[in-house]
């Protein structure tokens, strides 16, 4: 069960709504205790894709370094990304499952026509990486 506070998943859906028609991307951050994944901190990056930034993402590797950084500089870790569908359901595309990386969460958010209408998944890869399992998420009043 990843856990994450109604703050933190409201500045992902209005990220995702300024972004409309593009994708948004952004880095979730936080601790893994038994209980599951607690996030504690996103953060907002470039959508670096050089196709059609409707339809994909891309993180640069400077981002991705500098999320590393932040991460070791705060005590916390990296704990995975969250990115929008606009117009298209919260479901992982085949390219999401390509460049998808173990141990990572996948927050996906739906965006119809610029608004956000309650749509988010969480995803992690399975342990052999051949497909994705959908993660229990709980968003708790701040
Ligand atoms: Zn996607």
């Amino acid at each position: 069960m990843t856990t994450v506070s109604q703050t933190l998943s409201r500045e992902m859906e209005r990220a995702a709504e300024r972004a409309y028609p593009y994708e948004c991307v952004g880095a979730l951050f936080g601790a893994r205790p038994p209980s599951g994944p607690v996030i504690t901190g996103t953060m907002p990056l470039d959508n670096d894709s050089g196709e059609d930034r409707r339809r994909r993402f891309h993180v640069a590797d400077r981002d991705y370094l500098a999320c590393e950084r932040r991460a070791r500089d705060a005590g916390v870790e990296l704990l995975g990304f969250y990115h929008s569908h606009p117009d298209h359901p919260a479901e992982p595309s085949a390219t999401d499952l390509r460049y998808a990386q173990p141990l990572f969460l996948y927050i996906i958010i739906s965006i119809q026509r610029a608004k956000y209408r309650g749509q988010t998944g969480c995803f992690a890869l399975n342990d052999d990486g051949s497909a994705f399992r959908r993660e229990p998420m709980r968003v708790l009043e701040d």
